[in-house]
């Protein structure tokens, strides 16, 4: 268990939790330190910020942007952004054409498979005005008992090749990095061990992502192998990035919480020593 939780999401995209409800959930776990990194927006961390006003919880500002490399859809996080940044906003308005546009051809197809006005059924399960990613999509698929979980459902409709996948050209690495710097942020490679990479193509992405300017690898995560964990560790010396750890947390479950199993490796340089983070009073190393 750490007090220190640097990936998470609320009802802005695609969690369960609305900001508020997220940072209730943080202070009964003892979580000092919380990113809220919703995918592609950052509407949701005034209210955070707010409900974490006067209480033992820091909300970090951060946004999980989408980016395409070599076909494969990676995930960057910017940590310690400035959220009212007008890049960024900009960057962000992009995003939301593109989403929007994905999200009603998804539905499009979902209606044809059985589900009716999949479109506005994802929006009204979503959050008042929600980020719409395929996990709303999953959650609609198993509330309208076509699938029987969250997985399932990505399994048979939602994944790359599955008759609702839509291909979405994101942005480029180097962009959103560029975004997330011009903020005052950090940008972490989320999940490295998520994409089904080789591990000669993984380290050509962590390479191509350091060139863009990129500064620290997700290398703690709730539910990871050990060995997963120390290789990670391994390539964020090797590569000379910062280690940055985050529970991704959508649907609290025993295997994925705030903080949970979220101890980095000793070797590693954490991401909260880097200067972007120095006003956010983070425990010393
Ligand atoms: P999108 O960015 O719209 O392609 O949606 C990505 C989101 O879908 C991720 O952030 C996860 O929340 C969710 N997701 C992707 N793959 C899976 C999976 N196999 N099982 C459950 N959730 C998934
Ligand atoms: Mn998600
Ligand atoms: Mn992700
Ligand atoms: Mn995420």
């Amino acid at each position: 268990m750490s007090s220190i939780d640097l990936h998470s999401h609320s009802t802005a995209s695609d969690g369960a939790l609305s900001p508020t409800e997220l940072v209730d959930r943080a202070l009964q776990r003892g979580i000092t330190h919380l990113a809220l990194t919703d995918h592609d927006c950052v509407s949701g961390i005034e209210e955070a910020e707010q409900a974490a006003d006067g209480t033992a919880l820091t909300i970090i500002p951060g946004a999980e942007f989408s980016t395409t490399w070599e076909n494969n859809q990676i995930h960057v996080v910017g940590l310690f952004i400035d959220y009212k940044n007008d890049l960024l906003a900009e960057h962000l308005k992009k995003v939301r054409i593109k989403r929007e546009e994905r999200a009603v051809a998804i539905g499009a197809k979902l209606s044809k498979l059985g589900i009716p006005d999949a479109y506005n059924k994802a929006c009204a399960l979503a959050g008042n005005n929600a980020v719409i990613t395929r996990g709303n999509y999953a959650r609609l698929i198993f509330s309208e008992g076509k699938a029987s979980s969250i997985d399932d459902a990505f399994n048979a409709f939602l994944k790359k090749g599955r008759m609702a996948y839509v291909n979405t050209v994101w942005f480029d690495i180097a962009e959103v990095v560029s975004v997330i710097k011009n903020s005052g942020g950090v940008a972490v490679l989320a999940h490295p061990r998520r994409y089904d990479l080789t591990n000669t193509k993984l380290r050509r992405l962590i390479g191509y992502f350091r060139e863009s300017g990129g500064e620290a690898l997700e290398v703690a995560s709730c539910q990871q192998r050990p060995s997963d964990r120390d290789y990670l560790a391994k390539l964020s010396t090797e590569y000379g990035l910062m280690a940055s750890q985050g529970s991704d947390l959508h649907i609290a479950a025993t295997w994925r919480d705030l903080g949970l199993h979220l101890d980095l490796p000793r070797e590693v340089k954490p991401v909260w020593m880097a200067g972007e983070a120095a006003k956010y009073n983070f425990p010393a190393v």
